[in-house]
């Protein structure tokens, strides 16, 4: 058995823009994803960082097959998933779950909590009576914090921090190994932001879970993740360990992300300088050639707008001119 339980290659979801009546014609492609690559060890966290529109979720569905890849591998515990025929996927999805950002939408409203825990058990799992469902449904619920008795009620009679724990109670329903966890606290009240993520860490401990953490800053993996991963616009910028990552910043943008993480003392808070990156982050329609962070990033210098720099590295990985060797 290898450290690695995820390996993914030279990842791209592209997604064709058609137009047209009776005869529709494909016009352009979203480069949503533009040839990532990583991996994940067992039982750690790989916090997978960027901006809003970079490709983070879409890398995530991917890695599952939520979507189809439009090239490149996924390899999970020594199966090329990617090559898997739809068929053969349900092996795959008794292994793996994500827990989704919105605990809103994620929820079917008209189903109980206990119907909405069990699904995945009925689908995927073990043939079971109905009697030993409930009672599985009961312990799942239990592990999150939540009354068991509370499987008879709705999504709309509980409160967003506890909609999320269902929707961790049913990523857990089938005994993943591996979960995604898309942005699982953003749309959470501060409040009980460190009460989720307190039990996402509690749950890795116990059941020995495997996670992708998708963030769109780096304070929400800061204190969580083993190793880190910067996205940028489709692409993996930088990554490192998370000390590394913070300690020894090599990418432009990663420096970016890392000045808007605020700091608790607030004297070295008043003292520290923010770098501000220059206007929005551009189209996957239409990226820019060479870097595509050049635009924005107040670094470049005359390679950046041609040349296209390759993540480089074994350990701290980095695309950047800047940095030849890695
Ligand atoms: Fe900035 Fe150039 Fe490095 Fe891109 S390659 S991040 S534009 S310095």
């Amino acid at each position: 058995m290898t450290d690695t339980l995820v390996d993914v290659h030279d990842l791209f979801v592209h997604f064709p823009v058609r137009a047209g009546g009776a005869i529709t014609r494909t016009f352009n492609t979203v480069r949503a994803v533009d040839g990532v690559s990583f991996s994940v060890r067992r039982g750690e966290t790989l916090g997978l960082v960027g901006e809003s529109g970079c490709g983070k979720t879409t890398t995530g569905l991917a890695i599952l097959r939520l979507i189809e890849p439009t090239g490149g591998s996924v390899v999970f515990d020594g199966v090329d998933v990617t090559a898997l025929p739809k068929r053969e996927l349900r092996s795959l999805r008794k292994r793996v779950a994500m827990i989704f950002q919105d605990p809103y939408a994620s929820l079917d409203p008209r189903m109980s909590i206990g119907t909405i825990v069990g699904e995945p058990i009925e689908i995927h799992g073990p043939a079971r009576s109905r009697r030993s469902r409930n009672s599985r449904v009961g312990e799942l619920l239990e592990m999150v914090g939540l009354n068991p008795d509370y499987r008879n009620r709705y999504p709309h009679e509980f409160s967003g921090g506890q909609r999320q724990r269902v929707g961790i109670a049913r990523a857990l329903a089938t005994e993943p190994e591996f979960i995604v966890c898309d942005e699982p606290i953003a749309a959470l009240d501060v409040s009980i932001q460190a009460g989720v993520m307190n039990l996402l860490e509690e749950l890795q401990r116990e059941l020995g879970l495997t996670y992708l953490f998708i963030a769109h800053d780096l304070s929400a993996v800061q204190h969580f993740s083993d190793r880190i991963a910067v996205m940028y616009l489709g692409r993996i910028v930088e990554s490192a360990d998370r000390i590394a990552l913070y300690e020894e910043t090599r990418h432009p943008y990663t420096e970016a992300l890392l000045s808007a993480v605020p700091v608790p003392d607030p004297k070295t808070e008043r003292m520290r300088a923010r770098v501000i990156l220059q206007g929005d982050i551009p189209s996957p329609l239409n990226p820019p050639r060479g870097c595509n962070f050049h635009p924005r990033c107040p670094k470049a210098f005359e390679p950046c707008p041609t040349g296209d720099p390759v993540l480089i590295g074994e350990q701290h990985r980095v695309a950047c001119h800047l940095h030849p060797d890695g």
